[in-house]
């Protein structure tokens, strides 16, 4: 078979999924390692996945009236020791430059690990009375924070995102945000990434230094691990009190605002890998995938096979599809195997017998299922790319759906996490039990489950205030 050469490249799906995560990654030219250790250099092809999730995220916040902004990277180091908690979560991530200019610094400062800081020093500058809010920014940018173990896209020290900022005059109207960014997120990662999450509160174990509330959206990975994609912080009057946002209100009154943050980052494009990846390589969805057909010429010498093929690809330009034509000097057997470990979503073949009886051979990478259609039918196309959307949501969920058990003692607990399964249980709600859960079957709350309906603490047996979605997580 010709795909046995490039399939020993990558290593055994289910047997080393780690590995075959960080060969796929590699060899389809998505990342490199950077020469500073935990640092990555994402590569076009990677960069055009970040631009397609880019594109999407910003048009929907656009849609919600959200406003794009541009913050430094360097933030004094005593903005943050301002939030008692939020510099003691952060502090032994982040990186401090103590020299510049040939000179030691009177104040060191911090690389941003997130901007609330920042942001919230700005906010309390611009905001005087409640004409001015709501005040509702976003930022597209880069932040450090010093990891020790690092894996491309997952977990490295610089990584890029989006974090939102927004400051309410009512605790009520930021929380609302808090919700509605949530389910932005939940609905971009169904459509865009075809890729089903859960969404809910976090426990204040695992919640954002500083925050209220935190809310994150997780999704399964092929080895049944939890990732989490996205989150969204309520902050109360937090960074309020600390930065001095302060409003006069209607009635004459001073008060303090009420903030908000949320925020993805290139951890979703490890996130799109890992749910629908398998052992040939990458699975795009159609949304993001920067190549969505490649236009494969069989014969490409022979008269009028690559003019055919430049037009169909045209044509399919035309009517918005990404497409693009592989004349390349390899065969048309290299090629198939290499746009298929690069997840190419629908691959069309085409050549001189193809062209004289009207045809063509479409390629669907999801399922390696072949079809023909008659040459030139940009509708089929489009058609089969939102066939695949839909399935690969579709399998996805269903994959999920299966691998949600319940249990009522950590016996069942590690057993369903052992089975690469999502496990549902009751919890009192007392830190000693989560911390019990972890050390026992290294499990986590990902997030809360608002049917709770779990009657019993699945480690100490008293009554559950809560329903918990517990998982091992990236
Ligand atoms: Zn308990």
């Amino acid at each position: 078979m010709a795909n046995d050469k490039f399939v020993s490249q990558i290593a055994d799906i289910e047997e080393d999924f780690p590995r075959w995560y960080t060969d796929v990654v590699v060899k389809t030219k998505l990342v490199d390692y950077g020469p500073v250790k935990g640092t990555m250099v994402i590569r076009p092809y990677g960069y055009a996945i970040w631009e397609n999730i880019q594109r999407e995220i910003d048009a929907r916040f656009k849609k919600a009236g959200v406003e794009n902004a541009y913050f430094p990277l360097l933030i004094p180091m005593s903005f943050m020791t301002k939030e008692a908690e939020h510099v003691e979560g952060f502090a032994p991530e982040v990186a401090v430059v103590t020299h510049a200019g040939g000179a030691k610094l009177e104040e060191p400062l911090v690389i941003r690990p997130t901007s609330e800081t920042i942001i919230g020093h700005m906010m309390g500058k611009w905001v005087e009375s409640w004409r001015d809010l709501p005040l509702r920014m976003n930022q597209w940018c880069n932040v450090m924070r010093w990891e020790k173990t690092t894996r491309p896209f997952l977990r490295t020290s610089e990584f890029l995102w989006q974090e939102g900022h927004s400051v309410y005059a009512t605790g009520e109207e930021a929380e609302a945000e808090t919700q509605d960014m949530l389910h932005l997120y939940e609905e971009f990662a169904k459509n865009v990434l075809c890729m089903p999450v859960l969404v809910g509160r976090k426990t204040e174990k695992e919640k954002f230094a500083g925050a209220v509330a935190t809310y994150g959206m997780e999704a399964m990975m092929h080895d049944g691990k939890s990732l989490q994609a996205g989150t969204t912080h309520y902050m109360g009057q937090n960074f309020a009190k600390a930065f001095g946002v302060q409003f006069t209100d209607k009635d004459g009154a001073l008060k303090y605002g009420y903030t908000m943050s949320y925020g993805v980052s290139t951890r979703l494009i490890g996130a799109l890998i890992m749910t629908h990846g398998d052992q040939r390589g990458l699975i795009l969805p159609p949304p993001v995938a920067p190549v969505q057909v490649v236009i494969v010429p069989i014969a490409q010498k022979k008269e009028g096979v690559l003019e055919a093929c430049n037009a169909l690809c045209e044509a399919l330009k035309g009517e918005g599809v990404r497409a693009k034509v592989d004349d390349s000097d390899n065969s048309p057997g290299w090629k198939f195997n290499e746009w298929e470990m690069k997840g190419v979503p629908v691959r069309i073949e085409l050549g001189p017998r193809d062209i004289e009886g009207g045809k063509m051979l479409l390629f669907r990478r999801d399922t390696c299922e072949k079809c023909e259609a008659a040459l030139g039918d940009t509708a089929c196309v489009k058609a089969l790319l939102n066939s695949i959307s839909r399935d690969l949501y579709g399998r996805a969920k269903a994959r999920m759906d299966e691998r949600i058990v319940g249990a009522n003692t950590l016996g069942e607990l590690l057993d369903g996490v052992n089975g690469g399964n999502f496990v549902r249980a009751g919890w009192c709600g007392e830190r000693a039990c989560e911390d019990k859960v972890k050390e026992f079957a290294q499990a986590t709350a990902r997030v809360l489950d608002e049917t709770n309906d779990m009657p019993v603490c699945v480690c100490c047996g008293k009554r559950a205030k809560h329903t918990v979605f517990f998982a091992r997580a990236y």
